[in-house]
This record gives structure tokens, C-alpha cells and sequence, in this order.
């Protein structure tokens, strides 16, 4: 017989909030998220940097119908199209049936990762090894990146302006690269070094060849001549052709199951390819809806949204003028009513490091989709403190739902900080807040999420979408 509960259990179960998490899941829910993280490991393995994490979205969106956006055409409730900005951005779009007059429904997210980029003259030789100058590319501790292997993505311009696509590293039978460590045992004084010293940006040079050039009749640079004639053999392509080029080096590893339970997944680039793929696939799932649906995939989160691919262009909202137009609207109406989920990782929890947190305001592996209502740092600058009124829009869905999630703030206050794209597109006018996935080991070369969470953060831009 149960036990009749007491007056004050009563109360504190009418006023207190209640504990969730993955313990309220059922076991269909579980497997449904195992499921989708299966089409999720195969999209971040093919995607490290964002050129190719816009050519397997497009290839997808074309598989469900979608088609490239066309300003003169005239589209009607349920069709589907895709506007891909210079290579490093793409927004697809599904037309409601209302179109954007009452504004549109957003969901952006990154596709950039933190990397290390060639500079534009890489190539040199010293003792009798040929290595690349780099340029860290977002927010990195620098010792993560030595003494792993590192796969060659990008492209090269070439002076006749034909376009090599490089992709090193990533078949089975393929090298990769590797940044150099020094050995623990003349290392007394670096390991004495702060961390910000012990490692510099200028000693992120990447090792790419040892052998000379055969058969030379001199001896003036030889493993780097070597080098270089094994690239024109390969891509058709000189020194030079560095000096217009787009490299980046990303970790080779691929995306794994994690734990005894198989319960998460390490891979590189979860920020933000673990946001972009459920933003994805709502686009691709959701039937016609009220308002017109946009997914945007955009570039250069990683260094602060900038250029004409990144969050702070006008790229995007230019799409929507184009829509706007075709309902008869004025842009800046439709961008002005549009609501959005910014989606972006947070910083899960970590027991090893539990004093960089606080406790009661930060998220957590498993306990579903983030809410972050601002990032920013040092007394809320720099972010977009979303509204009260906009978060219980958002609360009310999610839990009108059933959508598993957790609000969280990026760590304790005045330890560091954080800023997402979130209030550039506030700066549009538009009601917006960040919705992501908590992941672990954030801006590593091998980060760490809960596949329940990825799921959560597909059911919530889904739901979005629809309502
Ligand atoms: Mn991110
Ligand atoms: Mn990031």
C-alpha cells in the first residue's frame, strides 16, 4: 500500500522545482536518440570544416526535395529550397503557409570549428624537414593540438583560377600530419612555464616530409623541393598557389562511441556541428508549416562572425528580404516579426573541474537540450540577454512537448566567458536565444557529447519549427 504523502512532501512538490533528467526518459526515447546519432557520427566525420559540412547539407536537402533558391521564381506553401552563400554558409528554407508575413522561424547555427589554418606562405625546410607555418584558427590551448594526427582540408586557387579541393588524411591508406612535442625529459623548464608560454602560437608548425628530392643535382633545399613536387603530382599546383589558398588542419579522428554504455560521442567539431545537424534535420522533417522555416548554417562563429560569410553579414537577411518580397512585404517586417533559436553548444559540467562552475546555473550531460538566455562575459557584456518574455515562449514549448532540457550558464561569473551569434541576429531585431547541446572538453581536438542531448536539441528545433 502506498504511503500517503505528507503535507509539506505536497507543497514542496507544488512549489519546488523538480529534478529531470535522463532518468525521465523511457527506454523508446533512448533508443530514438541512439538512433539519430548514427546519421549524426556520419555528418560530423564528413564535415570537419564548413566547405564540406555545406556539401553534405546540400546533398541531403537535395535527397528530400529541396532545390536552389531562385529570387524570381514564385514558391508556395511547402516547397523547399536551399541558398548557399560562396561555398562556407547555406540557409534552406521550407515555405509556410503563411510565408514570412508574420516573420519567419530561425534556427542558425555554426559550421566553423576551432582549427589550425596555414599561413599563406607555409612551406619551409629546417634540418633537413619540410613543416607549415600555421595560424590558429579559433579559441585553442595549443599543447592539445601537438603530438596528434591532423588531416589537410581546404582549397587551392590556382593563378589560371581553376579551383584543387584538398582533402589529405582521411582514407585509411593516406599520411596525415602531426604538430611536434618536446620529450618529457628536457622538458623541466617548459612544463615550469604558464600554459599560455609553454606553448606559443608559433610553435603550432606541422610536419609534413623528411625525404630529399631524388637524384638532385644540388642540395639546396631538398625535402621541401620534394614536398612541393609531390603537390604539383597530386593538385597541379606551385609555391605560390599557397599565397591563394584555404588550408586548414583538423584532428583525423573519427567519431566514437564513448563509455561502457556507449552513452556519448567523441569526435572533433561537436561546436557546432552538433547544433547544425539537428537544426538540419528539422529543416528536412518538418511538413509544411505555419510560418516559413529557415535553417541557416553559417561560417566563423569561431572568430567572431565576421565577413561576408559569417553571422554579421547581410547575407541572410537579404534571403529574407527576397522571401518578403514574394508575400508582399516589406523585409525589414518580416525580419522584425521572425523569432529564433541561436543554437550553440554550452560547457557541460565537469566534475574534474567543478570549481570553473557553478553548480546550480550550469548544464549538464543527459539532462537534455541547453538553454543559455545570455553568454558573454564579465557582468553580462557582450551578449544578448534574451528576453523574459521570449524564454517562456520558448520554456512553454519545450515543456508543452515533453523535450527534455536544462538552462545553463557558461561557468562561474568572472572566470572567462563566452559569445555566440545570438545578438547578431538580435541586432536584426529579432527575438532570439541559444539552444544546444552541453558538451564536454569544449574547443579540444576530440569533445565529448550525450546522444540524448543531441537528440532533445533535433525534437526542439523540430517542435519550433512547427508551431
Ligand atoms: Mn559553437
Ligand atoms: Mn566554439
Amino acid at each position: 500500500m502506498a504511503e500517503e504523502k505528507t503535507r509539506t512532501a505536497l507543497l514542496r512538490e507544488e512549489l519546488m522545482m523538480e529534478e529531470k533528467g535522463i532518468k525521465t526518459l523511457s527506454a523508446e526515447e533512448i533508443s530514438a536518440a541512439d538512433n539519430f546519432c548514427e546519421g549524426y557520427k556520419i555528418f560530423l566525420d564528413a564535415s570537419p570544416v564548413e566547405r564540406e559540412a555545406v556539401v553534405v547539407a546540400r546533398q541531403m536537402a537535395e535527397e528530400r526535395g529541396f532545390v536552389a533558391f531562385d529570387p524570381q521564381a514564385n514558391y508556395q506553401p511547402g516547397d523547399k529550397v536551399y541558398y548557399v552563400n560562396r561555398g562556407k554558409a547555406i540557409g534552406l528554407a521550407v515555405i509556410g503557409r503563411n510565408g514570412v508575413r508574420n516573420g519567419a522561424r530561425l534556427a542558425i547555427a555554426h559550421i566553423d570549428s576551432p582549427r589550425i589554418d596555414l599561413k599563406p606562405c607555409p612551406l619551409y625546410e629546417a634540418n633537413d624537414l619540410a613543416l607549415f607555418k600555421t595560424h590558429y584558427y579559433g579559441g585553442l590551448k595549443k599543447y592539445q593540438w601537438t603530438a596528434i594526427p591532423l588531416t589537410l582540408h581546404g582549397v587551392v586557387v590556382k593563378l589560371d583560377g581553376t579551383v584543387a579541393e584538398i582533402s589529405w588524411g582521411d582514407q585509411p591508406d593516406e599520411s596525415c600530419f602531426c604538430v611536434t612535442d618536446l620529450l618529457p625529459h628536457l622538458a623541466q623548464e617548459q612544463v615550469t612555464k604558464p600554459m599560455s608560454k609553454a606553448f606559443t602560437g608559433e610553435d603550432l608548425n606541422v610536419l609534413v616530409g623528411s625525404r630529399p628530392y631524388p637524384e638532385a643535382e644540388d642540395d639546396k633545399e631538398l625535402v621541401k623541393l620534394n614536398v612541393m613536387s609531390i603537390l604539383r603530382e597530386k593538385y597541379g599546383m606551385t609555391e605560390s598557389d599557397f599565397l591563394s589558398a584555404e588550408l586548414c588542419l583538423v584532428p583525423s579522428f573519427k567519431a566514437k562511441d564513448i563509455g561502457f554504455d556507449r552513452s556519448m560521442i567523441g569526435g572533433y567539431g561537436h561546436d557546432d556541428k552538433v547544433c547544425s545537424y539537428p537544426a538540419l534535420m528539422a529543416a528536412l522533417d518538418v511538413e509544411t508549416p505555419e510560418q516559413t522555416c529557415i535553417t541557416y548554417l553559417t561560417d566563423k562563429e569561431e572568430i567572431g562572425s565576421d565577413g561576408n560569410t559569417g553571422m554579421q553579414s547581410d547575407f541572410l537577411r537579404y534571403f529574407i528580404y527576397d522571401l518578403a518580397k514574394q508575400d508582399g512585404v516589406e523585409g525589414y517586417r518580416a525580419i522584425s516579426q521572425s523569432t529564433c533559436l541561436s543554437a550553440d553548444v554550452n560547457a557541460a559540467f565537469d566534475p574534474t573541474y567543478a570549481s570553473a562552475f557553478e553548480a546550480k546555473n550550469s548544464c549538464y550531460i543527459n539532462n537534455g537540450v541547453v538553454i543559455s538566455k545570455y553568454t558573454g562575459h564579465g557582468g553580462k557584456y557582450d551578449t544578448s540577454d534574451a528576453s523574459a518574455e521570449f524564454m517562456g515562449k520558448v520554456r512553454s514549448l519545450l515543456e508543452r512537448n515533453n523535450i527534455l532540457w536544462q538552462i545553463g550558464e557558461l561557468g562561474r561569473v568572472d572566470l572567462g566567458g563566452g559569445g555566440t551569434i545570438a545578438k547578431y541576429v538580435a541586432n536584426m531585431n529579432v527575438d532570439v536565444i541559444d539552444l544546444g547541446v552541453p558538451v564536454l572538453s569544449m574547443h579540444a581536438p576530440f569533445e565529448i557529447v550525450s546522444k540524448t542531448d543531441v537528440y532533445m536539441a533535433y525534437r526542439a528545433f523540430l517542435e519550433f519549427f512547427r508551431a
